[in-house]
């Protein structure tokens, strides 16, 4: 018969074994420890995402790897990675690309009553995929030497007859004017989205931009009059020159609002750091947070308890569209076809 001390011997030795293998074989050695990591796949620009998780970092301990591409590469290498991707949170730019990485299967829905609690309805995933951390207005810009802001009202207006040879716009091969056109699909139904498009490409002064900058470069010029574009370019444009002949619009105050996007993320389907990623995601949401992620680009907090910078809130205050920004994704297709039936090149 063995013993009283042999068998509590065993009992100890089980005892120890267990916790062996929990702590060297289990997740990792990092998470028994509470030292936690997460690591970060971001198409938001190194340069402004850097400094955010820096921050975090600071305050928390907890180390951050950042993986910093354009959107389409880094989703082409979740997907690629599969189980084995060491990424734990995708963070892009606009509504459109985190519904096709949701609608790719990368992301899994996160239960947080901290991001619902800090993050506005419409800019997040209905099926919570993905959360909007930071808003970006696409609006109207002119020439303050030959519009009035009186003689501005509506993204719609821009095809009438009045702005015959006065438009630039930037090319409807960029995400953000799909999205755009996606969203007046989504309010105005596409036959009329397809003529008011019609319009605007009727209404060109010259051919399309490759980007938001060139539209203003080319309204300073007096190549054209009026255009679209996301703020935080007009910001920083702005910044170089103050007395740069341009100024912003806010369109459709009197109906759907300005057209609104966002820059976000979501915690990857095979995370091995999902709390930690879910928490960071719950971090960058917060009032504190929201500043440092927003005013690094010019863009406005999505959590409204958290003011936009003083240079953004020198803009204006504006009505913006409250649409759901998850139909930017669901039309996107739509808008494509649209844009290109409509000559919008
Ligand atoms: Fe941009």
């Amino acid at each position: 018969m063995k013993s009283y001390r042999q068998q509590s011997w065993r009992i100890d030795f089980f005892l120890v074994y267990t916790f062996v293998l929990f702590v060297f074989g289990f997740p990792s050695v990092a998470t028994v420890f509470g030292n936690e990591e997460v690591v970060v796949y971001s198409a938001r620009k190194e340069h402004l995402i850097k400094p955010v998780i820096d921050a975090y970092t600071k305050e928390t301990g907890v180390e951050v790897k950042l993986i910093t591409d354009k959107a389409a590469p880094l989703l082409v290498r979740l997907k690629a990675e599969g189980k084995n991707t060491p990424a734990d949170l995708f963070i892009t730019v606009d509504a459109g690309n985190l519904w096709q990485a949701a609608e790719q299967g990368v992301l899994l829905p996160v239960t947080s009553n901290r991001l619902e609690a800090n993050i506005p309805t419409h800019l997040r995933d209905p099926q919570r995929r993905w959360f909007g951390l930071s808003v970006r207005a696409r609006t109207i810009v002119y020439s303050t030497r030959k519009v009035k802001p009186s003689d501005l009202s509506t993204y719609e207006d821009l095809g009438t007859p009045t702005w015959k040879g006065r438009v630039c716009l930037r090319t409807s091969k960029k995400v953000y004017n799909q999205s755009l056109v996606a969203m007046m699909i989504s309010e105005l139904g596409e036959t009329k989205s397809e003529e008011i498009v019609k319009t605007w490409v009727g209404n060109l002064a010259t051919d399309v931009f490759s980007n938001d900058t060139k539209v203003m470069e080319a309204i300073i010029a007096g190549q054209c009059d009026v255009g679209i574009v996301n703020t935080y370019y007009y910001g920083r444009l702005k910044r170089k020159d103050p007395a740069l002949p341009i100024a912003l619009f806010w369109p459709n105050q009197k109906g759907r609002g300005v057209h609104v996007n966002i820059s976000g993320g979501g915690v990857t389907r095979h995370s091995r750091h999902r709390k930690s990623a879910i928490r960071l995601l719950e971090w960058l949401s917060s009032t504190s947070a929201q500043n440092l992620f927003a005013d690094g680009n010019l863009e406005y907090p999505v959590n409204p308890a958290a003011k936009p910078a003083p240079e953004v809130a020198a803009w204006g205050p504006f009505k913006p569209d409250q649409i759901n920004v998850s139909k930017a994704g669901e039309l996107q297709k739509k808008a494509i076809k649209l844009m290109d039936r409509a000559g919008y090149r």
